[in-house]
């Protein structure tokens, strides 16, 4: 019976960019779906961004735009990030949608009518100067513990204390400046200690699923029972699903100027991508997945790949929450650890805290890091350490030197020698690979997300495959007379075993999978394959390159591009008053936010032809106020006559045509030609401009002394 799976990935929050840190967590997820698609079984995978709460609104504050305008652009970049990874979701929705809404909406209201929402004035801290409270982490003070200045109201950065932001000495608020007032207000509460709630949590989070599988991994099991204590213990507290306004969130119904709390409406935004998902696709039994009565009959599984920094919100809160509300509870949680780099945690200052974009940017092949956590992926909740050498050996050794080696080195005969076509296969060969073969293994390890060891099993195959053609050495049977059938054999059993592996390979490598199907020219791999030689006279493509070596210095620029500088300022900053240095900071982050553009990858970069050019002849434009015509030599010759460009240049208002003459600039080469009221202009010349600032003004680039029209610049 093919199975019927809601896959989600936790949402990332709409604050900030994807870095290699997420990417472990939705690099797993989407190897499972692949997986599990490949052995016929039917996947909605979903995901969305998590788009609510105080931070989401100071930031759109800061940059002067509405929280709106600031989620869609950041929704385009995540998006973004993770198809350049592979990582493909059915659908990706938004927190901040009509069906999320509808939803939150619906699950209150139920929680209410059960009786689990209970409302208590709580005292907070509030900003007088900013007139709104303060979540937890936007007081900033001195920790009680120990003293050190400048910590969080949740907990202490340098001793590890936790404790209350009332606690705090000296504190202050992180978004004005200003000494934070206690104040008191009416706050929304799910009653979490309910003996009701603790009773039915007890019993889920020890229980199987529909499946008969468990829903948690043995240490996520271990986690709930610490926070749930003894049988006779109650150690739940409720749990505050409201904030006041100014809040962008959803306003609770009935209850004006009061918000859901973001964490209230994320999780929900699973149920909302899946609705809007099936509202565009059709054909799907959403109440099948998603109400409890269904549920158990209809055979669907929900699914939750998360890190296990949010563990607490998915095993207690969230089960909760839906069984309360007559809803489905989850199948399975598929918890993932945290990433380190080279054994420690990520770091702006090394340059180990790397983005997803630059990562692509810098040229690098997601693949290479979908193979290497997946191979560092055992199912559990263990931390995975990306250590940048031993990637580099994995991938050259198993990918480039095992996997695509068996290609490289079998199908150029093909292609010379045999017109194309395959031959024979060497039954004994193919017999003793697959009896080496434990596709039940593999298949298992998948399943459990135990991809390392799904690796490790195809690795072993694909040495067996490699030591056959290093026993056969069609380079040497293509020398020799006579022994064009040995060579025909080896080479197509070689790539029937290649095929083989492509195919086990495929859920952690799509891409390269989809290579070696338009290069053996077969239709897309599916598993279980109904296994059959590649047939004698099948015509392959002509085999190109399937995937380069990672050298240690692409490495290197990559943590370059990521480092981010701590000036000689900052030595200086920390021991300045916490104010001002919180002041620098937003101003700093203002004005990153004002220059940052999007980022294009150096294939973009590359497109743009840029070339030193001499200005020969500059002259003012009868009629055109900016303009002046400018002839620019870049080198180039015309019927053995130097020939120059003629571009118009905006640049009157800051240059006399005469002080241009003989100078050396910057000229796009590569421009299309463009047809103006003087004539024809074919390219354009640099200039930097500051429009605003106090140095409004236009100047043209000049390179440095000894370059000679004609250099391309790059
Ligand atoms: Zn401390």
């Amino acid at each position: 019976m093919p199975r019927k799976l809601l896959v989600t990935n936790a949402l990332p929050y709409a604050n900030g960019d994807i870095h290699l840190g997420h990417l472990v967590g939705y690099i797993q997820a989407d190897i499972w779906v692949r997986y599990q698609r490949m052995r016929g079984n039917t996947v909605h995978y979903v995901c969305a961004d998590d788009t609510h709460g105080t931070p989401i609104m100071l930031r759109a504050e800061k940059e002067g735009i509405s929280p709106e305008a600031l989620i869609a652009r950041v929704h385009g970049e995540h998006l973004r990030d993770f198809t350049d990874f592979g990582v493909a979701f059915d659908n990706y929705h938004s927190t901040h949608s009509d069906e999320n809404r509808a939803y939150a909406e619906d699950i209150y209201g139920r929680l209410q009518a059960a009786g689990m929402i209970d409302t208590r004035a709580i005292e907070q801290y509030y900003d007088p100067v900013k007139q709104m409270f303060l979540p937890d982490r936007f007081i900033k003070g001195e920790c009680p513990k120990c003293g050190a200045a400048d910590q969080y109201g949740d907990n202490c950065e340098v001793c590890g204390a936790a404790y209350a932001p009332t606690e705090l000495k000296n504190p202050y608020s992180a978004v004005s400046g200003a000494k934070p007032e206690l104040r008191t207000s009416e706050h929304f509460f799910f009653r979490l200690s309910d003996e009701r709630a603790v009773a039915f949590l007890r019993e889920w989070t020890r229980g199987t699923n529909e499946a008969g599988a468990r829903r948690l991994q043995p240490e996520a099991a271990n986690k709930m029972r610490e926070w749930l204590g003894e049988v006779d213990e109650n150690k739940l507290s409720d749990w505050d699903i409201s904030r006041d306004a100014p809040y962008f969130g959803f306003e609770i119904p009935g209850a004006p100027g009061k918000y859901f709390y973001v964490w209230l409406d994320a999780p929900i935004g699973y149920l909302a991508s899946f609705r809007n998902l099936v509202e565009r696709r059709g054909g799907i039994d959403l109440e099948s997945y998603t109400d409890a009565a269904r549920a158990g009959e209809a055979g669907t599984e929900m699914v939750h790949f998360i890190g296990k920094d949010i563990l607490y919100f998915h095993a207690l809160f969230w089960p909760a929450m839906l069984h309360f509300a007559g809803y489905r509870t989850p199948s399975q949680l598929a918890v993932n650890g945290f990433l380190t780099v080279d054994g420690a945690k990520m770091s702006k200052s090394r340059g180990t805290f790397i983005t997803a974009r630059s990562y692509v940017t810098q040229g690098l092949n997601p693949e290479w890091l979908r193979y290497y956590f997946a191979s560092k992926s055992n199912g559990t909740m263990e931390d995975v350490d990306l250590n940048l050498d031993d990637m580099i050996a994995k991938v050259n050794s198993d990918l480039v030197g095992k996997f695509v080696n068996i290609a490289s080195r079998c199908a150029g005969f093909i292609g010379k020698r045999f017109d194309g076509k395959l031959g024979e296969t060497d039954a004994a060969a193919v017999a003793e690979f697959r009896a080496a073969l434990e596709a039940g293994t593999i298949a298992r390890a998948y399943e459990e997300r135990d991809f390392g060891r799904a690796l490790r099993e195809i690795m072993r195959l694909a040495d067996i495959a490699n030591q056959y053609v290093n026993d056969h050495k069609p380079w040497e049977l293509a020398r020799q007379d006579g022994q064009d059938a040995a060579l025909h054999t080896v080479c197509t059993t070689a790539l029937t075993q290649f095929r083989d592996l492509a195919l086990y390979l495929k859920p952690v490598l799509p891409a390269l999978a989809a290579q070696v199907e338009a290069f053996l020219r077969v239709a897309p791999l599916e598993w279980p394959l109904e296994w059959a030689p590649l047939p004698a006279g099948h015509a392959i493509a002509g085999y190109k390159h399937l995937m380069t070596r990672i050298e240690r210095k692409q490495v290197d620029a990559l943590l370059e591009a990521n480092r981010e500088s701590l000036a000689p300022a900052a030595a200086d900053a920390k021991a300045a008053s916490s104010q001002q240095r919180h002041a620098e900071k937003q101003q700093h982050e203002a004005q990153a936010a004002e220059t940052a553009m999007p980022h294009i990858s150096i294939d973009d970069f590359v497109k743009v032809d840029l070339r030193v050019a001499r200005i020969v002849a500059a002259e003012h434009v009868e009629g055109a106020d900016k303009l002046i015509r400018l002839s620019l030599d870049i080198g180039e010759t015309e019927n053995g006559q130097a020939r120059t460009r003629q571009v118009f240049a905006g640049i009157k208002s800051a240059y006399d045509p005469a002080a241009l003459v003989g100078r050396l600039t910057v000229m796009v080469a590569n421009l299309a030609p463009r047809k103006m009221k003087f004539g024809l202009s074919e390219g354009m010349v640099l200039a930097a401009s500051d429009e605003s600032g106090a140095n409004a003004g236009l100047y043209i680039l000049s390179p440095d002394s000894g370059a000679t029209p004609g250099m391309r610049v790059k």
